[in-house]
């Protein structure tokens, strides 16, 4: 029996939605199911949005996101761009990443994860003069993110996310701490992940 949901994160300690099943029941379905796993590649995943709003480039998270969010997130990052304005994002940090629980409807698992996030977030006019938020202070953000994926689907061979390499240059990376190289600044998508994104709030 798999006991790798039993995380610091544990739903049961987090307080998490009411009516939602424990994580630990997900296992009865996918004895491979990791909570640190999932964890780290929603982390990912929300470093990749604030970076994305940042650029205005989406691509990246096109894999792991419905095409009605994605158009979203475009919405909002086009949001951000109006007028020539230039969203400036620094130091983004996922600080807490809570599996809140899941459910399943029409043969489908939904798990709702919240994600917490620190950063430096401003906009700039074309001149470089700041228009909105401040270059020195942070920015505390909270998300819950919905993940589906068919119940019957199975956690296949759990790569070790810590361990992955960068696709562009080669450099062993941390994706669960940075989502963005560090030797050669390019993103470092999420892996092998199944479990596509269907609503942020
Ligand atoms: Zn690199």
């Amino acid at each position: 029996m798999a006991l790798n949901w039993m995380t610091p994160y544990h739903v049961m300690a987090e307080g998490g939605d009411e009516g939602l099943r424990p994580m630990s029941e997900l296992c009865n379905y996918d004895p491979s199911f990791s909570v640190p796993d999932m964890q780290a590649r929603v982390s990912n995943l929300t470093i990749q949005l604030l970076f994305g709003f940042g650029d205005g480039d989406m691509t990246p998270l096109k894999p792991y996101v419905t095409e009605d969010l994605l158009e979203e997130f475009r919405r909002q990052a086009a949001e951000w761009a109006k007028n020539g304005r230039t969203l400036n994002v620094v130091r983004p940090v996922v600080l807490r990443t809570e599996m809140l629980g899941f459910e399943i409807e029409n043969g489908e698992a939904y798990v709702h994860v919240r994600t917490q996030t620190r950063a430096v977030l401003y906009a700039t006019d074309p001149r470089g003069k700041v228009v909105e938020g401040s270059p020195s202070e942070e920015t505390f953000e909270s998300r819950t993110w919905i993940f589906a994926r068919g119940i019957d689907e199975k956690t296949g061979k759990v790569l070790r996310i810590d361990s992955q390499h960068c696709p562009s240059c080669g450099a062993p990376v941390n994706a669960y701490m940075s989502a963005r190289c560090p030797h050669c600044g390019n993103l470092v998508p999420v892996r092998n992940f199944k479990w596509t994104a269907c609503a942020v709030s």
